[in-house]
């Protein structure tokens, strides 16, 4: 697909993604100055904030996977494997706009990294 195609995908994803952390954080901010009687309310409390702290750190490594992907992009190299340098198949990018390996390295490095995991 067209870069700039590409580009606009991943502008839009990172303008939803920083909308996702900023409610996540007013979440945890809200959460935190609660006072509840009730230790069972206590208990499930705790454990959204937790829920919420991981989808938090989900959203933040998307987001900076999708900036390092455009910082690529910008660099003219956006279509090619970060770790291999041969071009990343056009339908993977289609599929995965956010992508900066081709198959065989995502593949090969399965379980580094969490933001890797849908690749
Ligand atoms: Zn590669």
């Amino acid at each position: 697909m067209p870069a700039q195609d590409r580009k606009a995908l991943l502008d839009n994803l990172r303008l939803e993604l920083k909308a996702r952390i900023h409610h996540y954080e007013e979440h945890q901010h809200r959460s935190s100055g609660a006072l509840n009687k009730d230790l069972d309310d206590q208990a499930l409390e705790v454990q959204n904030d937790e829920v919420v702290a991981r989808l938090e750190e989900e959203a933040r490594l998307e987001l900076a996977q999708a900036e390092h992907a455009l910082a690529r992009i910008a660099a003219q190299v956006g279509d090619f494997c970060e770790e291999c340098g041969k071009p990343i198949a056009p339908d993977r990018l289609k599929a995965l706009p956010y992508t900066t390996r081709c198959k065989n390295c995502a593949t090969s490095n399965e379980g580094e990294s969490s933001s890797n995991k849908a690749f």
